[in-house]
C-alpha cells in the first residue's frame, strides 16, 4: 500500500502575516475546511477572526464538554459550519470525504502528525490542498518545542519535589493518592511556565511515578475509607444516603481497595435519586471521611503510582527521556526540512520520509508548481497555450514544428508546455508525431 495522495496538493506558502494569508485562501477554495493551530486560545482567536470575515467556523479542543465537542463536530460534518478551527485533539472518529482544504497555522511536531493530520482532506478523491503557512520565526519556535517537551532531568526533578509541597506530601506517603492538580496555581506558586511543566509531569508518567492526567472528562471516582465491617455506621445518615450505598456496593467492585469509576446517571437511575441528591450525599459522605469522592470536573488530577521518594531515588530511565528525545528531535528536524525544502516535490518528500521511494513528481505541489514558474511562463500564459495546442491536436497529429508553427508565441514556451504535458501523460508521442492520449 502507498503512502501517495494523488488527489491532494501539499502546498508550503511562506508568509509574515498568516492571518491575511488564510483569509486569501478560504475565499479562493471553496469547501470544508480544517485549520490546525497548536493552542486552544488560538482556535477561540482565529474562529472569531472568520467570523467576522463572514465565514462560518467553530472551535475544537480537549478541554470542551464532551457534549459541546459532539455538537461542533456534527454542525461542521452536515455542513452547518464551514471551517472547524481546531487543537490536533480534533480528527478521531472524522468521517467527513469532502474535506476540501486542511490548513495548518503552526507546525506539527511530526511529519506523521502532519501527514495523518493534512490526509483528512479529500477522502472523495477529489482534489483538495494540504497547506502550511510558514514564517521565518516558526524555526525558533519549533526548536523551542524540544526544550519544552524535554526540560532538563535536574528541572524535572525539582518538579517532583515541588509536587510534593504544594501538596504537603510527607515522604513516605502519597500512594495511590489521587489529587485534583492546576497548573497555573502550581505554576504562579512555584514561578515556572506551565508548558514545560505539563511535560516533566508527562515524564513522571512515564518513568512510572505518577498519573498525570490533562485529559478533561475524567469520569467520576470513589473510593470507601471506612472499612466494610464500619458500614453500620451509615445508618444515622438517612435512607437516601444508604440506598445510594447499596446501590454503589451493588454496582461496582472494589471500592474498599482503590478508586472505582461510577456514573451518577446509572445511579440516579437504580435508587430514583436525582443527580444533585447523588453528588451532595456522596460529598457529605466525603466530609464525614466515609467515602472519598472525586466528582466528574474539569480539572486534571495527579495519582500517586508510588509513594513520596527521596530524589536521589528518583531516575527517569534512557527508554523515557534520552531515546525519546532523539526521536523527537529527529522529527522535528523533519519537520522543518519539509517547510524549508523549495527544490523537492513535497508528495516526494513525504513519501522518502515514510520509507517509500518515488520516481515521479506530483506535479500539484507548491515546488512542482514553481518549478513551471522558473521556466518563466506564468500560469495564465501557461494555460492558455495549453488550451491552444490541446485545440490544435485534437484535429490530428503534429510534429512538434508543426505545433509551434501554429502557435504565436515562442519556441521554447511551446516546448515546455509540450514537456509538461507528456510528463503528465496528457499528450503521447510516437514517431515524432504528438497527439492526446486518451
Ligand atoms: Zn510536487
Amino acid at each position: 500500500m502507498s503512502f501517495e495522495r494523488k488527489n491532494l496538493a501539499y502546498i508550503v506558502r511562506k508568509t509574515d502575516n498568516k492571518t491575511g494569508e488564510l483569509l486569501h485562501i478560504l475565499r479562493r477554495i471553496e469547501g470544508s475546511a480544517i485549520i490546525y493551530v497548536r493552542n486552544r486560545r488560538r482556535t477561540k482567536e482565529i474562529t472569531e477572526l472568520l467570523m467576522n470575515e463572514n465565514i462560518t467556523a467553530d472551535f475544537y479542543h480537549a478541554g470542551l464538554d464532551n457534549a459541546v465537542k459532539d455538537i461542533r463536530q456534527k454542525r461542521w460534518q452536515n455542513g452547518e459550519v464551514r471551517v472547524m478551527v481546531a487543537t490536533n485533539a480534533f480528527g478521531m472518529g472524522i468521517d467527513k470525504p469532502d474535506v476540501r482544504i486542511v490548513i495548518h497555522l503552526d507546525l506539527p511536531d511530526s511529519p506523521e502528525a502532519y501527514f495523518q493530520e493534512a490526509g483528512r482532506a479529500g477522502r472523495d478523491g477529489e482534489k483538495a490542498y494540504a497547506v502550511i503557512l510558514y514564517a521565518k520565526s516558526d524555526k525558533t519556535t519549533l526548536h523551542k518545542r524540544i526544550a519544552d517537551t524535554f526540560p532538563e532531568k535536574e528541572y524535572i526533578l525539582n518538579v517532583y519535589e515541588h509536587l510534593q509541597y504544594y501538596y504537603q506530601m510527607a515522604m513516605g506517603d502519597g500512594f495511590q493518592c489521587v489529587r485534583e492538580f492546576n497548573l497555573e496555581e502550581f505554576c504562579r506558586k512555584f514561578k515556572y511556565f506551565p508548558v514545560p511543566v505539563d511535560s516533566a509531569l508527562k515524564i513522571l508518567t512515564q518513568a512510572g511515578y505518577l498519573e498525570y492526567t490533562d485529559e478533561q472528562d475524567n469520569s467520576s471516582r470513589i473510593f470507601f475509607t471506612i472499612r466494610r465491617d464500619e458500614l453500620y455506621k451509615l445508618h444515622e445518615m438517612g435512607k437516601e444516603a444508604e440506598a445510594l450505598i447499596q446501590a454503589i456496593l451493588r454496582s461496582y467492585t472494589g471500592v474498599f481497595t482503590d478508586y472505582a469509576y461510577i456514573s451518577e446517571e446509572s445511579l440516579a437511575v437504580r435508587t430514583g435519586l436525582t443527580r444533585q441528591q447523588i453528588y451532595a450525599i456522596l460529598v457529605t459522605l466525603t466530609k464525614r471521611r466515609i467515602v472519598d469522592y472525586i466528582p466528574h470536573k474539569k480539572t486534571p488530577y495527579i495519582i500517586y503510582t508510588r509513594e513520596r521518594m527521596e530524589l536521589h531515588d528518583v531516575h527517569i530511565p534512557i527508554s523515557v527521556y534520552e531515546d525519546r528525545k532523539v526521536r523527537y528531535e529527529a522529527r522535528i528536524k523533519a519537520m522543518e526540512e519539509y517547510v524549508t525544502t523549495d527544490n523537492i516535490c513535497r508528495s516526494r518528500m513525504l513519501l522518502r520520509y515514510f520509507g517509500e521511494k518515488n520516481e515521479h513528481s506530483c506535479k500539484q505541489c507548491d515546488v512542482c508548481l514553481s518549478h513551471h514558474a522558473d521556466n518563466h511562463l506564468s500560469e495564465t500564459s501557461f494555460e492558455e497555450l495549453k488550451r491552444q495546442i490541446l485545440f490544435i491536436l485534437n484535429k490530428k497529429k503534429l510534429t512538434p514544428a508543426d505545433i509551434a508553427n501554429q502557435v504565436e508565441t515562442e519556441k521554447e514556451d511551446i516546448g515546455e508546455v509540450i514537456q509538461y504535458l507528456l510528463e503528465e501523460g496528457v499528450l503521447k508521442i510516437e514517431d515524432g508525431m504528438i497527439y492526446i492520449s486518451k
